[in-house]
C-alpha cells in the first residue's frame, strides 16, 4: 500500500528541536551525560498547591467533557486578568485550549488559505512557519538578527514587508528564541502598519510572565489594535505545566465563533480537571511565579557572563529563557558538533529562520550550565 498524502503535510519538516531532543537521548541511551540546552520547558516542577487542584477536581468527579470554549470560571478568570493587561475582554472571547500551540493552530486555520500571507519576525519560533505551510498559507520574514533581535530599529524594514496583501503577521515578544522584549514604540509601530494595511495580528504572550525589570505591553491594549488582535498565551512556560497542555486565546467575537467550530470538531475541549487546576494556577501562584522568574534571571546573568569571559558576545533579552549565541554560519554543522563532541546540545538558529546561531535554552541548573559552557570551550566551540 503507498499513501497519496495531501500536500499540506508533505510541505512540513518534522521539527528541528525534536532531531536535537532525539540526538541527545540515543547519546543517554548509550551512557553519555549531555547537558541538554535544547529544550522548551522550565525545569521547575508545577506549584504543588496547582497539582492538588487537579486532584481535587479529579476526586470530585470532573472527569467528562466540559463546554466546547471552556469552563465558565476560567473563562471569567482570564477574561479578568486580560483586562488587568489593558484589554477589554469577556470571557465569550476567550477559547481555553489543550496548549497555547491548539490556539495558535486554530487562529491560523481560522484566516489563512490559499497563498494568504503571513508576515513573521525572525528567529521566529518553529512552529509558525509549519502553521502558515498547514494552512497554504505563503510566507514573508523580517530578519531582526540585524539589530540584535530588536523591533524597533527594524520597523523601516517591517514597514517594506507589511502590504495591503498581508493577513496576519506574528509578534512573539517576549521572543522564543532571543528572550527580546519589543519596545512600546516597536509595538506602535506594528500597529501603524496593521491599521494602515488592514492586517490581523498575533500576538503571542506566552513568555509574558517571564521578563526581568521590564513590563511587557499587550498588543490588544494599544489604540486601533483591539478589533484585530489574537492575543494568545498560556500555563506552561508561566507556571511550569507543560505536560498539562493548557492555553487559551483572545480575540474578536466574529474570530471567536469561527475558530469555536475548528476547536469543537477537533479537541472538543481542554481537559476538565486540567482547567480547574488553571484557575489555581492564575489565582494562587504568586510566589512560586517569582522565585522561578529570579531563578532564570540569575542564570541568564551568569550564562552572558561566562560566555563574555570566553570572548563572545551574546544579545541578551530582557524576557524568555533563551538566548541566541553567534556560531558558525554553518549553524547546523556547529549544533551537530557541539552535541558529539562537547556533549551540549542546542537547536540550530536556520529553524528559526536565522542561520549563523545557536538556541540556548536556560531552564537548566547553574551548574549544568557552567558545565555546558566549558565543555564548549573544552573542545573550541567558542
Ligand atoms: N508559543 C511559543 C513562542 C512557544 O515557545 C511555545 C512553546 N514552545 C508555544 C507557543 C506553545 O506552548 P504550549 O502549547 O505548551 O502552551
Amino acid at each position: 500500500m503507498s499513501f497519496d498524502f495531501a500536500a499540506r503535510v508533505e510541505r512540513v519538516e518534522p521539527s528541528a528541536t525534536l532531531a536535537i531532543s532525539n540526538k541527545a537521548s540515543e547519546l543517554e541511551a548509550q551512557g553519555v551525560d549531555v547537558v541538554d540546552l535544547s529544550v522548551g520547558e522550565p525545569d521547575f516542577p508545577t506549584p504543588e498547591n496547582v497539582v492538588e487542584a487537579g486532584k481535587d477536581a479529579m476526586d470530585a468527579g470532573h472527569t467528562g467533557y466540559t463546554s466546547s470554549n471552556g469552563i465558565r470560571e476560567l473563562r471569567e478568570v482570564i477574561a479578568e486578568k486580560l483586562r488587568g493587561d489593558g484589554i477589554d475582554a469577556e470571557a465569550d472571547e476567550v477559547i481555553v485550549t489543550p496548549g497555547g500551540k491548539q490556539a495558535l493552530f486554530e487562529t491560523f486555520q481560522s484566516l489563512i488559505d490559499d497563498g494568504d500571507e503571513v508576515v513573521l519576525l525572525d528567529p521566529a519560533w518553529v512552529s509558525y512557519e509549519a502553521m502558515t505551510k498547514l494552512s497554504d498559507g505563503s510566507l514573508n520574514r523580517v530578519d531582526l538578527a540585524p539589530y540584535d533581535f530588536q523591533l524597533e530599529p527594524a520597523l523601516d524594514d517591517l514597514s517594506e514587508a507589511v502590504s495591503d496583501d498581508t493577513e496576519l503577521l506574528v509578534v512573539n515578544s517576549p521572543s522564543n528564541p532571543t528572550g527580546a522584549v519589543y519596545s512600546d514604540a516597536a509595538l506602535e509601530g506594528v500597529r501603524d502598519l496593521a491599521v494602515e494595511h488592514d492586517v490581523t495580528v498575533i500576538s503571542d504572550e506566552i513568555y509574558q510572565q517571564i521578563t526581568y525589570g521590564v513590563e511587557p505591553t499587550s498588543l490588544a491594549s494599544l489604540d486601533g489594535m483591539a478589533d484585530r488582535t489574537v492575543t494568545v498565551n498560556g500555563f506552561s512556560k508561566a507556571y511550569s505545566m507543560t505536560g498539562w497542555r493548557l492555553g487559551y486565546f483572545h480575540a474578536p467575537e466574529e474570530l471567536v465563533s469561527q475558530a469555536a467550530k475548528l476547536h469543537s470538531h477537533s479537541v472538543s475541549c481542554a481537559v476538565n480537571f486540567v482547567q480547574r487546576a488553571g484557575i489555581e494556577a492564575m489565582t494562587n501562584t504568586d510566589e512560586a511565579v517569582t522565585e522561578m522568574r529570579d531563578a532564570f534571571r540569575e542564570r541568564r546573568d551568569m550564562l552572558s557572563d561566562l560566555f563574555a569571559e570566553h570572548g563572545v558576545d551574546v544579545p541578551v533579552g530582557d524576557g524568555a529563557f533563551y538566548m541566541m549565541l553567534p556560531v558558525d554560519e554553518d549553524d547546523t554543522t556547529w549544533c551537530e558538533g557541539a552535541i558529539e563532541d562537547a556533549h551540549v546540545a542546542t537547536v540550530p538558529g536556520s529553524a528559526f529562520g536565522s542561520p549563523g546561531y545557536a538556541r540556548i535554552s536556560y531552564a537548566a541548573s547553574e551548574e549544568r550550565l557552567r558545565e555546558a559552557v566549558e565543555r564548549l570551550a573544552e573542545h573550541d566551540y567558542i
